[in-house]
């Protein structure tokens, strides 16, 4: 018997169908004898729906109140799970996350969890249930409901096995595991076996959209091994654990592609102390996460200053970025969006040589310009043009030879 946590994302659990068929998996473990926490999304669409319903009342709806109408997609899924498993004859209880004792702080619509309590759970599963926990949410100390960032149902899955000391998290999706790129762009893409938490985490956060990327920073924290793979099928999934010598053989793991950038520039930056400080410092105090930064060597005493955000970002990123500019005195500020961010990643870089050669010539080659580059021990970024992408990624992953 072990002890496991499973999570259902929301096209696992998308129609009345694919909700049995989860509580039909959910049941033949169950009867196999193991103790079982079940996390469930949203059905797919709903939480965008919602998003787009709030949209419709109001131009900037509350914080608070996204968070309390969010939270009701992935209600609706574990009560329609619970009520599937006990048509099977399954003991089955649903949880929100507030009542499997997930407790967050208050930065509404991306809160992060502070500690979970989970008595209930443990209760549940001590009388013989399979207990089905919320995705996405939690509750803060004032007892307000939160949500975890999209995607947050990853990282309930993942804090709940660490939480429960659970044996394994196996995390179902609609993909069979994590290729060495987006198979809908690169059709010889190949699933990986086992990859370590820092490759995982760079393909996640670059955009290969299995998981949401703070889980598995939270994964790696607490070294919970976890396992990615499809609701639709038995095929064995891509293994994500600590890393072990021979991953280092494997010079590139993958390639992905993040669309969805925008580009600022500031031009005509005094160049001096502070500059970068006080602009920085007011866009993430906006909630603004920055991504790539390129300064420009000075020349006259000012500089460019170029970096990079989510598209999204943009409008409220906007107001602040005028705001610096005219405070710092830049010259002339521009954003625009349509870029995307195309990345090599792998462990294996560390000790290969050679690989941003081979990146850029293959760029190169099929006429594609280059607009930033940015690197790290594990991962070589380049910034391109968004329309650009499925072909940048098609011919970067053939140049690595990383397909079948
Ligand atoms: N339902 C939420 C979302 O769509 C959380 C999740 O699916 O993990 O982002
Ligand atoms: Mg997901």
């Amino acid at each position: 018997m072990s002890f496991i946590v499973q999570k259902y994302g929301g096209t696992s659990v998308g129609t009345a169908e694919r909700i049995r068929n989860v509580a039909t998996r959910v049941a033949e473990s169950h009867r196999a004898g193991h103790r079982l926490v079940v996390v469930v999304s949203a059905m797919s669409g709903v939480t965008d729906g919602l998003l787009k319903l709030a949209r419709e009342v109001s131009p900037e709806p509350s914080a608070r109140e996204i968070d309390m109408l969010l939270s009701t997609g992935e209600q609706q899924t574990i009560a329609l799970t619970a009520m599937a498993l006990h048509s099977l004859g399954i003991k089955a209880v649903s949880l929100t996350g507030a009542q499997a004792g997930i407790i967050t702080d208050r930065l509404h619509t991306k809160a992060k969890i502070a500690n979970i309590t989970p008595k209930k759970v443990f209760e549940y599963l001590d009388s013989g249930h399979v207990v089905i926990v919320a995705g996405f949410q939690g509750q803060n100390d004032d007892g307000h409901i939160t949500t975890l960032g999209r995607g947050g149902s990853d990282l309930t899955a993942i804090a709940m096995a660490a939480a429960l000391k659970a044996d394994t998290c196996e995390i179902y999706t609609d993909v069979d595991g994590v290729y060495t790129a987006d198979p809908r762009l690169v059709p010889t893409a190949k699933k990986i076996k086992e990859i370590s938490y820092d490759e995982m985490l760079e393909l996640a956060s670059l955009g290969a959209k299995v998981m949401q990327a703070r889980s598995v920073e939270f994964a790696k924290k607490f070294k919970v091994k976890f396992e990615v793979r499809s609701s639709f099928n038995h095929n064995p999934g891509t293994v994500i654990t600590e890393e072990h010598a021979a991953m280092e053989d494997v010079v590139l793991r993958g390639v992905s592609l993040e669309k969805n950038q925008a580009k600022v520039t500031i031009i005509g930056v005094p160049d001096k102390p502070g500059v970068a400080a006080g602009l920085f410092s007011a866009l993430a105090e906006s909630g603004t996460n920055v991504d790539m930064i390129v300064q420009n060597v000075s020349a006259q005493g000012t500089t460019d200053l170029t970096f990079t955000i989510n598209k999204d970002d943009l409008p409220s990123a906007r107001k602040v970025i005028e705001a610096q500019a005219a405070q710092i005195g830049a010259r002339n500020h521009t954003a625009q969006d349509g870029i995307a961010k195309l990345s090599v990643v792998g462990i294996g870089m560390r000790s290969h040589t050679g690989v941003a050669a081979t990146l850029f010539s293959a760029l190169a080659q099929a006429g594609i310009n280059i607009q930033m580059i940015s690197t790290s021990e594990i991962k070589i970024s380049v910034i391109i043009n968004e329309s650009e992408g499925a072909r940048a990624t098609q011919v970067v992953h053939d140049a690595f030879k990383l397909g079948n």
